[in-house]
């Protein structure tokens, strides 16, 4: 039997991009056309176009054996050189690339002179210390120019990154280092988060405790000037940079050289070791950059949220905006330190004119109100971005709204740590967009909707979402591990009609498509419910629920149910302006009847728990399946993944009220 997810949910609201924005957008309606006569002639084009090559390539794509992918083989280059020394050649040097702002209030900033001067002492330091083309080294840092600089440097030398969020625990750290036998660790003595000095170095000598490790040094970036513990292998970052040779020349590396390793979120189990290489990652970075952003580097301020700990900190805050030259914001802490209004205190600040961000912000800033932001002067705002989750229709149109003034574009880019650059997104300024859709695949990508049996869904219809041909920013594999790269993405259609093409890569997410073909993200297959024989998704009952002006953030999951199989079973968080005025028994009542009424009878949650918190990863994402076992009163399973490890006790405790 052929199974597709049944979609409820409808949405007709439109934006098409104001005249005067349309008028000066960079991307145009050819890129879709020249794109689709041969997507891999297209991307040869902008590899040339976007970046400097040392060697230029002449082979494009070798897919002969699959799902190994080669982009560019036989031409070399560097990738630290593509983000920095090219632009100082070509008379950019005094534009600014960093402004960092950190969390207690300091600021510095550095032009791309600046940066690429630091970059090359860092290369000279990491030469020093013996690391060579190949090695990996891991870099357990703060949001701090820092991150930048060493991810830079690693990068230059041709050896490999990997980079580990800063929240972390000692475990997950030495987990990491012992998986890519990293020979060097980049730390800080510690950051600012939440108002509060929050310590790394300690979690690095935990992680290297027992002295078997392949970790020869430790370098330390003093941040924060707390005491730290002294070992032998420690050097402090600023007297290595103080005696470094400020002269390094970039020597050239094959297009297929690995340049990182980063671990997955874990929202659905065990971290997988991605692996990505230099040129066709760099290509499909650099023009999805620009190209959905409307990127101006003469003019933009351009500010992405995430942390270099996660891979839209690898993709649009290193990667991408600096092959492009762009000037960019970053910021350390937390978005609400020392007050709620930060994050729009900043843009006040820096005039930033466009912003990257996730949901899981958005509804945070919704859940406190929007007399918030409306007090700062957002009007440098020209686009708005979107990454992480499904963005609720509600979240989109509060975002528009209240941060974009009404006015400002928004594109839903969808991607994933494995797809390495956005797969499909809004172009700002090009397409008229639509609340809660990510809608078409980007230039040079194609992207189908299949049921199980790898046939195509139709318009109109759910299923799951696949990539059908090889895209030059793919991960090339999971580090060490060959078979579960073949088994996690690919096996799932291998065999089927769909794949009698080529092999289609699994990316494990529901999508929909409308009526207009364009794309709908569903949530993930493993959170689809079966309700009564009804395949629903979590997004559309989600986006139901936050749609109603009491709830500022949904959970739904399927929970064992005798007479329906499963049934939906809901969390929220109340606004907090509505929290006073409504009982919980109204709540409950009220939003029940609102789901029925907007999508339907069948998607009605059995039960409502209304609750503080949702269970959330550190990168943001909500856990479903942590829910799940609360739901079906189970023990609740592994949390360390977590953000905060205490939230599920508090929503079991608050189910039992
Ligand atoms: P793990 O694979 O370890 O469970 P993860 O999938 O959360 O972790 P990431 O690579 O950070 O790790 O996240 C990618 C996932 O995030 C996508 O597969 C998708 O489920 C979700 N996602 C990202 N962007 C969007 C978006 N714009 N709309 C909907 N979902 C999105
Ligand atoms: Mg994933």
């Amino acid at each position: 039997m052929t199974v597709k997810i049944d979609t409820l949910l409808h949405e007709s609201r439109r934006f098409a991009p104001t005249a005067e924005f349309a008028a000066q957008t960079i991307a145009t309606q050819d890129l879709y056309a020249v794109s689709q006569k041969d997507p891999a002639m297209f991307w040869a084009d902008q590899a040339r176009n976007l970046l400097y090559w040392h060697k230029p390539f002449t082979k494009t794509l070798d897919w002969t054996n699959p799902p190994f992918a080669k982009w560019f083989e036989d031409g070399e280059l560097n990738v630290a050189y593509n983000c920095l020394d090219r632009h100082v050649l070509a008379g950019n040097g005094d534009r600014v690339a960093l402004y960092f702002e950190g969390e207690p209030g300091d600021s510095r900033s550095y032009t791309y002179s600046e940066l690429t001067t630091e970059v090359k002492k860092a290369a000279n330091v990491l030469l020093g210390l013996g690391v060579t083309a190949g090695d990996r080294v891991a870099v357990y840092l703060p949001m701090i120019p820092e991150a930048v600089i060493s991810m830079l440097a690693i990068a230059r030398i041709g050896a490999v990154h990997s980079v580990i969020f800063g929240g972390f625990s000692a475990e997950s750290l030495r987990s990491r280092i012992d998986d890519a036998n990293a020979v060097l660790v980049i730390t800080a003595d510690g950051g600012y988060r939440k108002g509060k000095i929050s310590a790394l170095k300690p979690a690095v000598d935990a992680a290297l405790q027992t002295n078997d490790s392949s970790v020869k040094n430790v370098l330390v970036v003093k941040r924060t000037g707390q005491d730290v513990q002294w070992n032998d292998r420690d050097i402090w970052w600023s007297d290595a940079m103080k005696t470094a040779s400020p002269e390094h020349e970039a020597e050239a590396f094959p297009a297929e050289n690995p340049l990182f390793i980063l671990y997955t979120s874990g929202t659905t189990g065990a971290p997988k070791g991605i692996l990505h290489t230099s040129g066709g990652y760099l290509t499909q970075n650099a023009f999805t950059h620009q190209n959905v952003f409307d990127l101006k580097p003469e003019t933009d301020i351009y500010w992405c949220t995430a942390d270099v700990g996660w891979i839209t900190g690898h993709s649009y805050v290193v990667y991408g905006p600096l092959a492009n030259g762009a000037t960019q914001v970053l910021y350390e802490g937390t978005p609400d330190s020392p007050h709620t209004g930060r994050w729009w205190e900043i843009i006040e600040k820096y005039k930033v004119s466009i912003l990257y961000t996730a949901p899981t912000a958005i509804r945070t800033f919704m859940k406190l109100g929007r007399q918030i932001p409306q007090k700062f002067d957002l009007s440098s705002l020209r686009v708005l971005g979107s990454v992480g989750e499904p963005i609720n229709p509600e979240a989109w149109m509060w975002y528009r709204e209240v941060i974009g003034s009404s006015l400002t574009p928004i594109v839903d880019t969808w991607w994933q740590t494995e797809t390495g650059s956005i797969m499909v997104s809004a172009l700002a300024g090009l397409t008229e967009t639509k609340p809660g859709a990510a809608q078409v695949p980007v230039p040079g990508i194609t992207i189908d909707v299949l049921d199980d049996d790898g046939v195509h869904v139709g318009h109109g219809n759910g299923g799951l979402l696949v990539v059908t041909q090889p895209w030059p920013a793919m991960l090339r594999g999971i580090w060490g591990d060959p078979e579960r790269f073949k088994e996690t993405y690919w096996d799932k259609f291998e065999g089927t009609i769909g794949a009698k093409d080529g092999p289609l890569y699994f990316a494990g997410d529901g999508a929909r498509l409308d009526h207009d073909g364009d794309i709908w993200l569903l949530g993930r297959v493993d959170d689809v419910m079966n309700v009564s024989g009804h395949r629903l998704s979590t997004a559309e009952i989600e986006s139901s629920l936050v749609a109603h002006s009491l709830t500022a953030e949904a959970a739904v999951v399927g929970a064992a149910d005798e007479t329906t199989g499963q049934a939906v079973v809901a969390f929220v968080v109340i606004k907090f302006s509505q929290s006073e005025i409504a009982s919980h028994e109204d709540i409950v009542s009220i939003l029940r009847a609102h789901v029925a009424q907007q999508i339907g009878a069948i998607a009605r949650p059995r039960d409502i728990y209304v609750v503080d918190e949702l269970p959330k990863t550190r990168s943001g994402k909500i856990m479903r399946r942590l829910l799940r076992d609360a739901a079906e009163g189970r023990d609740v399973g592994d949390v360390t993944t977590l953000a905060d490890t205490m939230v599920m006790n508090t929503i079991t405790a608050q189910m039992k009220k």
